[in-house]
């Protein structure tokens, strides 16, 4: 007779789960299953340590920063969570040109960040590639932003080649919810509406020659465990596939948003299971780099920050023009409100490094040559001397007084003790040489 496998959480079967994830191995759906079940507190407190530690073979103790760049509010679709969404009649719409964009990104620049996330809704002319490639092209030009990844509706294979040659690194496109009856609820109209044609963004992002591509689920549409499943399920997907799986998974969390129609929701998610979502994104597949956005409290950010978050964005504004003047529509409201260096001081003060690198996109590691390098544990010894360098050049264009201390102190500290050879860069630096990196 065939045996029916049940969920188990007894402490023996978990403490195996999390055995195997110190393995660095991907956790199959069952392991993931019995995770997702697991009520003890005390048993989650060991699996919120096994997702440091793992995050920390992996990744090192870097948490690298970006900020996001709406160029657009302006959509046609009608999600029903969303401050941009057509329906909303008193949105302040706006669409930079060219060179509002490169305006935006230059005072980003001034500020230290050397990559930037585009976001934009969904619109025939300001979702398009002509427009997207116009504004990639004049903030490489003419900024020193390093890397731009971007966040836009789903295109098809030929507009993603083309999004592809302009220099885009990830290519990021959340699913929302993977249950098919609250998609429809939560997207009742525009190209949105059509599910399948999301589901499968990712595979032709991919097979255009996106290597790194990201994905998420926005937690509070639908029960996050059933969702968080099906994300991992859908990574796992694209890894047989592909050989390889999401680059990064993003952990959004509904917010209020003025103009959003969706005033209440039964499956909010509360913090303690918003920690535990990413700590099992991060045991479930160890290599997948976890971003969390501003939407999140400074708060529940500093514990993440220890716990399996490895990319933070800061100092966001959610609007487009939004850096240099905050009027026009936002697309959810900020949690975390501190500025760049504010959370550049947080993350030194943890002991954990502030990165502000962008190699690993330009060095062509990507897709499965990252997750190869992740697995061997190689990518953090690239990546810890990748950190120093980027922040040795924010401390000598960008820091404060103060903070410059506190971050030399740390340098110091990381020439006399882990890394040999890298005060020469250093002094390169000091001189006036910028970019160096391995
Ligand atoms: N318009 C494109 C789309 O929907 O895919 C790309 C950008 S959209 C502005 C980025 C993401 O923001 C969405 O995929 C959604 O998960 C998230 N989002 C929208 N409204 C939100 C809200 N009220 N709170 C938190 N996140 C939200
Ligand atoms: Fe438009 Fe994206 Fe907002 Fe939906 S989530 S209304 S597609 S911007």
């Amino acid at each position: 007779m065939k045996t029916v496998k049940r969920i188990n959480t007894d402490s023996y079967v978990i403490r195996d789960i999390l055995a195997k994830s110190l393995d660095l191995k991907i956790l199959n759906l069952k392991e993931v299953s019995n995770l997702i079940a697991l009520e003890d507190d005390e048993l989650w407190d060991e699996v919120f340590e096994t997702a440091r530690i793992v995050k920390e073979k992996v990744y090192g103790n870097r948490i690298v920063l970006f900020a996001p760049l709406y160029i657009s509010n302006k959509c046609v679709n009608n999600c029903v969570y969303c401050g941009f969404r057509k329906g909303n009649k008193k949105a302040r719409r706006k669409s930079l040109s060219v060179d509002e964009a490169v305006q935006e990104a230059l005072l980003l620049a001034g500020k230290g960040y050397k990559r930037l996330l585009l976001v934009t809704g969904e619109h025939p002319k300001y979702a398009r590639v002509d427009y997207l490639e116009k504004i990639i092209n004049g903030i490489y030009k003419n900024t020193d932003i390093r890397i731009l990844h971007i966040n836009t509706a789903p295109m098809s294979v030929e507009d993603f080649r083309r999004l592809k040659s302009s220099g885009v690194g990830v290519y990021q496109c959340f699913q929302e919810t993977y249950h098919f009856p609250t998609y429809r609820l939560m997207h009742p109209s525009g190209p949105k509406a059509d599910y399948e044609w999301r589901l499968d963004v990712l595979n032709r992002a991919i097979e255009a020659g996106f290597e790194d591509v990201g994905m998420g689920v926005l937690l509070g549409l639908y029960d996050w465990r059933w969702d968080s499943a099906a994300l991992i399920a859908h990574s796992h997907r694209l890894i047989k596939k592909y050989g390889f799986g999401p680059h990064t998974l993003s952990v959004p969390r509904l917010q209020p948003a003025e103009g959003s129609e969706l005033k209440t929701t039964q499956y909010k998610v509360s913090d303690r299971d918003f920690k535990k979502i990413v700590a099992l994104y991060r045991l479930a597949l160890p290599y997948v780099g976890i971003v969390v956005s501003t939407r999140e409290s400074s708060r529940m950010r500093d514990e993440l920050f220890s716990i399996g978050a490895s990319q933070v964005s800061a100092g966001s504004k959610t609007s487009p023009w939004g850096y240099i003047e905050d009027s026009d529509t936002e697309q959810f409201e900020v949690g975390d409100k501190r500025n760049l260096e504010e959370v550049i001081g947080k993350i030194a003060s943890m002991g954990l490094i502030p990165s502000l690198c962008t190699a690993c996109y330009r060095e062509k590691r990507s897709g499965e040559k990252f997750k190869h390098l992740a697995q061997k544990q190689a990518l953090k010894n690239f990546c810890h001397e990748n950190a120093l360098l980027s922040l040795k050049e924010y401390i000598e264009d960008h820091a404060s007084r103060g903070l410059k201390e506190q971050l030399t102190k740390m340098l110091n500290n990381e020439i006399a003790h882990n890394c040999n050879g890298i005060a020469e860069k250093f002094k390169l630096i000091e001189y006036g040489k910028r970019d160096i990196h391995v």
